[in-house]
């Protein structure tokens, strides 16, 4: 017999699965003995009281073994000459509409303007170490795009549980681990993901798709408002009708391509603002509200909104032991942005701590038209970059001296390799930004007591939050509104944001090609 039911346990007690057997043993009257197996369906933690509770959703197995359930991958048939879909982009997107392109029965042809993932490291050691930005390959390009060194978490506010439930599992059939099945809040971390995207690669590939890295699309050819070739770097023409673009929020000159073309794109509010670290100790302390935080907890996530001034500011992207790294996309800027490795094991903690921006905000860049927003994220990534010393240091200030309006005389280490300038944070940003960000951290440490001192370290900017550019589609085709045969997909389209619903989007934008196909 299986029982399914929820129980709250100490965090021990989730730990150890003879100590779970013997309180759900006691709780419900069963024989220990007859309780063959526990299987943990959900987990999650609560640390609203003093004494920290976990949630947990199990299956009991009474006078009954577990068979143990391995995940498979659906049955991929080989495309090798089946109708093609061209996908511009390799991120969640790009890729997970390729995987769907394959089990539909499509050919995808993928182009990706970075390099693969092993290959994509070295261009990482340079901009960390010599400040040299490759515009090609960095955090935000190549292969798996901007989540491949990340810290993968696989979250989203999207309604569509079952949808992110066959992502994971997909995810669990390509190597990660199946703990992301069961965590309230899973996370897959930067030394796992490389391994997982070049397995989804490899996929692709045996059953007849395409994937060429180091390969970026310059130009589209159109005619009679229907896609029929792109146009890559080295003057190459590739010819299609079908053709999803999945470019992410940073490939500027995608946006400045479409807008040339008078290809309707619209400006979209999106958010901006500071990475800040904190130790990770002491943002355990705050939210286990205990000194140590113990070998049964992990490192604690926090996530935060206030409304400061009519707007909100958020927490965005926190990164549990974790690390901030230089996210720029051209020479001439910084951006900031955080991952962890799996074990979220490095002693600082980093979250985005963002603004909400309306499209009033963008007033001095219309000139710009749509690229509006695009234009005042880029001004401020370049002032950053230029107050800071024109390298990939990132301007500075501690918490405390950033809210007062204090130029900080010294600062401490900080996880962010290419260095800090002391920069007082009202050069980097506009008025109403610094302004709603120092009364807004005031407010974060009514909430979270002791998450404003002076020992954490405001970076700037966290500026690539979301796309600031929405390239309209069809509700119900998902084709551009205007040019037949193009997909806008993905976080860069407007359409996601985060690496589940980029994926999810990728699957859609895929489904809805093949149909005009078969
Ligand atoms: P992208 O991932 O941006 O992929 C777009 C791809 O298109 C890139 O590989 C790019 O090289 C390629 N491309 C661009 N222009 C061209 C061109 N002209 N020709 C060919 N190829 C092109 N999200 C989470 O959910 N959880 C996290 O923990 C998380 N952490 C993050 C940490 C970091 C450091 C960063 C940078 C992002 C993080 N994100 C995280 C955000 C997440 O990575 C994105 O939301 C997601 O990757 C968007 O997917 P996408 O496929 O739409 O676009």
């Amino acid at each position: 017999m299986q029982y399914e039911f929820s129980i709250q346990v100490t965090p021990e007690v989730s730990a150890n699965l003879d100590l779970l057997k013997t309180q759900v043993s006691i709780k419900n009257g069963l024989p220990i003995d007859e309780i063959r197996h526990i299987l943990i369906l959900k987990r999650s933690i609560d640390a609203r009281q003093k004494a920290i509770k976990v949630n947990l959703k199990i299956k009991v197995y009474v006078q009954e073994d577990f068979v143990e359930e391995s995940i498979q991958l659906p049955e991929y048939p080989d495309v090798s000459n089946a109708s093609e879909i061209v996908i511009i982009g390799a991120g969640p997107a790009g890729l997970f509409a390729a995987l769907r392109c394959v089990e539909l029965g499509c050919k995808p042809i993928v182009l990706e303007r970075g390099k693969d993932v092993r290959n994509r490291r070295r261009d990482l050691k340079a901009i960390n170490r010599d400040h040299i930005v490759n515009e090609d390959s960095n955090y935000c390009f190549g292969e798996g795009g901007a989540g491949t060194y990340s810290d993968g978490k696989l979250y989203t506010r999207s309604k569509k549980r079952g949808d992110v439930n066959r992502i994971l599992r997909l995810l669990v059939g390509f190597g990660a681990t199946d703990q992301i099945l069961v965590e309230a809040h899973p996370h897959i971390g930067t030394n796992k993901l490389p391994a997982i995207i070049a397995s989804i690669r490899e996929k692709i590939k045996q059953h007849g798709g395409e994937i060429y890295f180091e390969t970026r699309v310059t130009d589209f050819k159109i005619k009679n408002s229907e896609i029929n070739a792109v146009v890559l770097h080295n003057g190459d023409v590739i010819e299609t009708k079908k053709v999803i673009l999945a470019t992410g929020h940073s490939a500027r000159d995608i946006f400045e391509l479409l807008y040339k073309k008078n290809i309707d794109i619209e400006a979209k509010p999106f958010a901006l603002g500071v990475r800040v670290e904190h130790s990770q100790q002491l943002i355990d302390q705050i939210q286990y509200k205990c000194e140590v935080r113990g070998p049964y907890l992990p490192p604690s996530p926090y996530s935060i909104v206030k409304q400061v001034g009519g707007r909100g500011m958020y927490s965005f992207c926190m990164c549990p032991g974790g690390v901030i790294a230089p996210c720029a996309t051209s020479p001439g800027e910084v951006v900031t942005n955080g991952w962890s490795p799996s074990k979220r094991d490095q002693p600082t903690s980093n979250s985005g701590i963002v603004v909400e921006l309306r499209l009033e905000d963008f007033k001095e860049f219309s000139e710009y038209g749509p690229l509006a927003g695009m234009y005042f994220q880029k001004k401020i990534e370049q002032r950053a970059w230029h107050l800071a010393g024109e390298t990939q240091r990132v301007p500075a200030q501690r918490l405390v001296d950033m809210t007062l309006g204090k130029t900080s005389l010294n600062l401490p280490e900080t996880s962010y390799k290419p260095g800090l300038t002391s920069v007082d944070m009202h050069e980097v940003f506009p008025k109403f930004i610094h302004k709603t960000l120092q009364e807004g951290f005031k407010a974060f440490d009514k909430s979270m007591r002791g998450y404003l001192t002076n020992e954490a370290v405001v970076h700037a900017p966290e500026s690539r939050t979301s796309s600031p550019v929405r390239i309209p589609r069809d509700r119900f085709t998902l084709e551009h509104t205007q040019i037949k045969g193009l997909y806008p997909c993905g976080e860069g389209a407007g359409y996601a944001g985060g690496i589940i619903s980029a994926a999810i989007d990728g699957e859609k934008c895929a489904e809805a090609c093949v149909a005009t196909i078969a």
